[in-house]
């Protein structure tokens, strides 16, 4: 079929697109696919079927260069300026930091993207290259590169309007190179914090966002362009009673802290899901206040930005019932 054709994304139209990719296991029956570009999901729960057709769907053995191929274009579009933001969205165990991150012998997008774009740029230092990295925990915003012990920053609206953010005290690296930027990336991913929960012993339940910056440095590619690329691994989306709130081993109070984060974790992606939601209706409120992931990705969401959402799903039948919610809050935003 068509789908050895990398770049085929950017042809989609509107600015959000979803992808869906399949953890990989023993298929079930249950959830079945039609890969390629329009591709479809089929579920079948509790007696209903229902399928749901995406922007793209990856087969079930799709390998990470086939997935970061259908966004390189859209990665490479950073450096003529535009703002592009790559989200990781499902439950946990799904696959989203693998896609992200991946394993070293087999990096998955973050890593390519970085690497694509520091072979495009060249060595001549034509841009300027800045890096941020923050986690979002309990609707804390805390910054992964800091070099004190991390605090919680305050998000605050720019002073020229509602596409600035600031976030006070937040740290801006400069990365003259594809080593330190790997190096940074580690130190950042070392410092998210993690947590053991029923389902996943070191899932993450925070969102971990990769903010790069490149401004271009030559008059001959307009200078002050600024491209933006973020990378977003978002925590998990079960439901609160799933996240193992009431049959984790340890004591009360660290149930009560699971229970806590699931909630809140929640409430931001259903904040993300009526962001996303209000700006493809064009609605003239966009809730971007509503959760702190919103409000810092305010600018990569508004209306021009590139926003890619990889939704991951399992094939599990005892998923089933977290596979259809991620195939809704796909349709809700795609
Ligand atoms: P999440 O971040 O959504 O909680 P992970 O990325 O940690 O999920 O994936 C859960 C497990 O499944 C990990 O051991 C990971 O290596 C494995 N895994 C996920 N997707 C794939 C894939 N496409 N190929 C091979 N292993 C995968
Ligand atoms: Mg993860």
């Amino acid at each position: 079929p068509s789908m050895g054709c990398p770049g085929r994304l950017l042809e989609l139209k509107g600015n959000i697109r979803v992808l869906c990719r399949l953890r990989p296991g023993a298929p079930c029956g249950l959830v079945s696919t039609e890969p390629g570009p329009g591709g479809t999901v089929t579920t079948c729960y509790r007696g209903r079927q229902r399928r749901f057709r995406l922007d793209w769907v990856f087969p079930p053995d799709a390998s990470q260069e086939e997935v970061f191929q259908e966004l390189q274009p859209a990665v490479l579009s950073c450096l003529r300026g535009y703002s592009v933001c790559i989200f990781t969205y499902g439950q946990t165990g799904t696959g989203k930091t693998y896609s992200m991150e991946g394993p070293p012998e087999d990096p998955g997008i973050a890593p390519r993207a970085l690497q694509s774009l520091f072979q495009e740029m060249g060595p001549g230092g034509q841009h300027r290259v800045t890096l941020s990295m923050v986690e979002i925990y309990n609707e804390a915003v805390r910054d992964l590169l800091a070099p004190g012990p991390p605090e919680r920053l305050a998000v605050r609206q720019g002073p020229t309007g509602h596409r600035e953010i600031q976030v006070a005290g937040l740290t801006h690296w400069d990365v003259p190179n594809l080593e330190t930027l790997h190096q940074m990336l580690s130190l950042g991913r070392s410092n998210r914090a993690t947590a053991a929960t029923a389902m996943n012993q070191h899932s993450s339940r925070s969102h971990a966002l990769v903010t790069l910056t490149l401004r271009a440095a030559s008059p001959r590619l307009g200078s002050g362009t600024t491209g933006t690329l973020h990378l977003v691994d978002l925590a998990g989306s079960e439901r609160a009673w799933k996240a193992g709130a009431d049959s984790a081993p340890a004591g009360d109070k660290d149930r009560a802290q699971r229970l806590r984060e699931a909630r809140t974790i929640n409430r931001s992606l259903l904040a993300l899901g009526s962001v996303m939601a209000a700006l493809r209706a064009r609605r003239p409120h966009v809730p971007f206040r509503d959760s702190q992931l919103t409000r810092l990705l305010q600018p990569a969401l508004a209306p021009g930005a590139t926003v890619v959402l990889l939704l991951q799903i399992s094939t599990r039948p005892g998923d089933l019932g977290e596979t259809v919610c991620s195939l809704k809050f796909a349709e809700r935003v795609g």
